[in-house]
C-alpha cells in the first residue's frame, strides 16, 4: 500500500473507531456504517474500512457456514470484490482464484461466464455476486457455473432482487440505452431485474438443490445491526446456495 494510502486509512480508522458495529469481513469495529449504493443511497450499508457492503458482509457467513476450507479445496470467484478477496485470499489451504470479464484488471482468469474456459468439474465453491444482471444469456452462465463444479461442489449466487413476492424477473433485451436501464433495471449496465422466481432459473440449471438463504431471517435483531446486514433499499438480498 502506498504510505499516503496508509495513512489516510489510519485516519479513518481513529474517525470510525467505535462499538456500534463490526464488519464480518475486516473485523473493524466501527462507530458507524456508512451510506451506500450508486443511486439511492442505503442506510447502515458500507464498512468505512474496507467498504464492504450488506450483501458481502452475508454472503461470508453463509460461505463460513456452508464451504469447508480446512482442505485444500479450490474457489473461483467472479468479478471479485476486493473486501471478499482480501479474506478469502487469507484463507491459509483454499486454492483461490478470481476471474475479471475486464482483460485490463489484473485476474486469474478472465472467464466469459456463458462459455467458461475451465474443463468439467474443476473448483469445489464458486462465488458469483450480483453479476448475472448483467448477463443477457444469465441460464447459460448458470449452466457453466454447474457444468465446471465438482461433484458436491456449492456455487454461492447473490443477484439484485425485487422486494415483492409478486415481481417477476423482468427483462427486455431491447432497452440498450443506459439511462433507460435505470429507469427499468435500476443500474446503466443491467439487463433484468430478478423477482424470486430466479430460483427456478437455478433449478432449470440442473442444480441438485438450491436453499434460499435470506440470512436476517435466521439472526437475531441485535446480530443483523451489530454486523450491518439488513439491506435498507428497495431491493433483497437474498443468497442462493447451489450444490451440484
Ligand atoms: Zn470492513
Amino acid at each position: 500500500m502506498k504510505p499516503l494510502n496508509k495513512l489516510k486509512k489510519i485516519v479513518k480508522k481513529i474517525k470510525f473507531y467505535g462499538s456500534a458495529y463490526e464488519c464480518s469481513l475486516c473485523l473493524f469495529k466501527a462507530n458507524q456504517f456508512l451510506d451506500g449504493g450508486l443511486y439511492k443511497k442505503r442506510k447502515h450499508a458500507k464498512c468505512p474500512i474496507c467498504n464492504s457492503l450488506e450483501r458481502h458482509r452475508q454472503l461470508f457467513f453463509i460461505l463460513k457456514d456452508k464451504a469447508d476450507f480446512s482442505g485444500s479445496k479450490s474457489l473461483l470467484h467472479f468479478a471479485p470484490e476486493r473486501c471478499l478477496m482480501n479474506v478469502l485470499q487469507k484463507e491459509p489451504l483454499l486454492i483461490y482464484k478470481t476471474s475479471h470479464y475486464d482483460k485490463n484488471v489484473e485476474s486469474d482468469y478472465h472467464y466469459d461466464i456463458r462459455a467458461i474456459d475451465a474443463n468439467d468439474k474443476t473448483f469445489d465453491y464458486i462465488v458469483c455476486s450480483h453479476v448475472l444482471e448483467h448477463i443477457d444469456d444469465d441460464r447459460l452462465a448458470m449452466k457453466e457455473m454447474r457444468r465446471i463444479l465438482k461433484e458436491g461442489g456449492i456455487a454461492f449466487i447473490q443477484v439484485p432482487i425485487w422486494p415483492s413476492e409478486k415481481h417477476a424477473t423482468y427483462e427486455n433485451f431491447d432497452i440498450t440505452d443506459e439511462g433507460d436501464r435505470i429507469i427499468h433495471f435500476g443500474q446503466f449496465d443491467h439487463v433484468r431485474i430478478y423477482g424470486l422466481d430466479v430460483l427456478q432459473r437455478l433449478q432449470q440449471a440442473g442444480f441438485s438443490k438450491v436453499e434460499v438463504i435470506d440470512l436476517c431471517e435466521t439472526l437475531d435483531e441485535k446480530a443483523i445491526q451489530k454486523y450491518g446486514l439488513r439491506n435498507f433499499g428497495d431491493s433483497r438480498d437474498i443468497t442462493y446456495v447451489c450444490y451440484k
